[in-house]
């Protein structure tokens, strides 16, 4: 079989495990003109179902599909024999079998409950088989096995049985009754965690200091002209503050070197923390 029909046929398969329930072995029922025409083309129609449903098999057919190729003469003999090897199908008829058609109707009902496959070249079979919903149609075209599509009954029950599925059950609208105050909890709770307001920590910072600067700037604008030299010293002063403590980190350094001239770098550290204050006090 070629890869592109296995895969279709995997597909249509797909539709009838998801919705319809059906599970290997596939249940497959032959009657006795899909037997004949496959004993004339002499295919192994055992595999050749295997390989068309994608699956293990079960191939079955009924006391009445073996009488009724019984009654047709010796041209079905040999089909006749094959059907009798097969697994039966109990059906209804027992003692009065009727035609083999009427009796796969029969079992297959309306719902066809049981997941029963149908392999038959009788066309009237198939196109009242069709009107079933969930019933894989098997035939014989020329010597290849063929797995109708799903049919349009199929494929309606199919969206039935998908939109359903979306409509709670009973059981699932007693809990959304009881879960209706929650939803107008949780929007409240949602409410709570979102930040409204800027976090504290991360925007102090951010905050004071550019609007010490816009002020300092604003005084600056307001005696530019009166204060010019104090501002001066002011952006001095602010310049030569990071230098000054580097000056007394590369002095502290050398202390550990040279212990000996420990007052003295004391006292040029003492006088380095004046002036810092000094230079404190002017900017306040
Ligand atoms: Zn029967």
């Amino acid at each position: 079989m070629r890869l592109k029909r296995q895969k279709t046929y995997k597909k249509y398969m797909g539709v009838y495990q998801h919705s319809f329930g059906f599970r290997e072995p596939y249940q497959i029922i032959v009657d006795g003109n899909f037997i004949k025409v496959a004993q004339n083309s002499r295919l192994d129609y055992k595999s050749m179902l295997q390989e068309t449903v994608v699956g293990k098999t079960r191939i079955m057919t009924t006391n009445c599909v073996i009488n009724e190729l019984r009654s047709l003469g010796e041209d079905f003999m040999g089909a006749a024999l094959a059907a009798k090897r097969l697994e039966k199908r109990r059906c209804p008829h027992g003692g009065n079998p009727v035609n083999a058609a009427d009796c796969i109707k029969e079992i297959l009902g309306d719902t066809n409950q049981f997941n029963y496959c149908v392999a038959t070249q009788d066309l009237n079979l198939r196109d009242y088989l069709r009107r079933i919903p969930g019933v894989p149609l098997i035939y014989i075209n020329r010597s290849v096995m063929i797995l109708e599509p799903p049919s349009p009954a199929t494929t309606n029950k199919v969206k039935e049985i998908e939109y359903n599925k979306t409509i709670p059950n009973n059981y699932e609208n007693a809990i959304i009754k009881n879960n209706t105050d929650t939803p107008e909890e949780a929007p409240k709770s949602k409410k709570r965690k979102g930040p409204k307001q800027p976090n504290p920590l991360s925007c102090k910072k951010k905050k004071v200091n550019p609007n010490n600067q816009q002020q300092q700037k604003k005084k600056i604008n307001e005696d530019e002209k009166k204060e010019e030299e104090e501002v001066a010293e002011v952006e001095n002063t602010e310049v030569e503050k990071p230098k000054k403590k580097r000056r007394r980190r590369t002095k502290k350094k050398k202390n550990n070197n040279v212990e000996a001239n420990n007052d003295t770098n004391n006292e040029i550290n003492q006088k380095n923390e004046n002036e810092e204050e000094e230079d404190n006090d002017e900017e306040e």
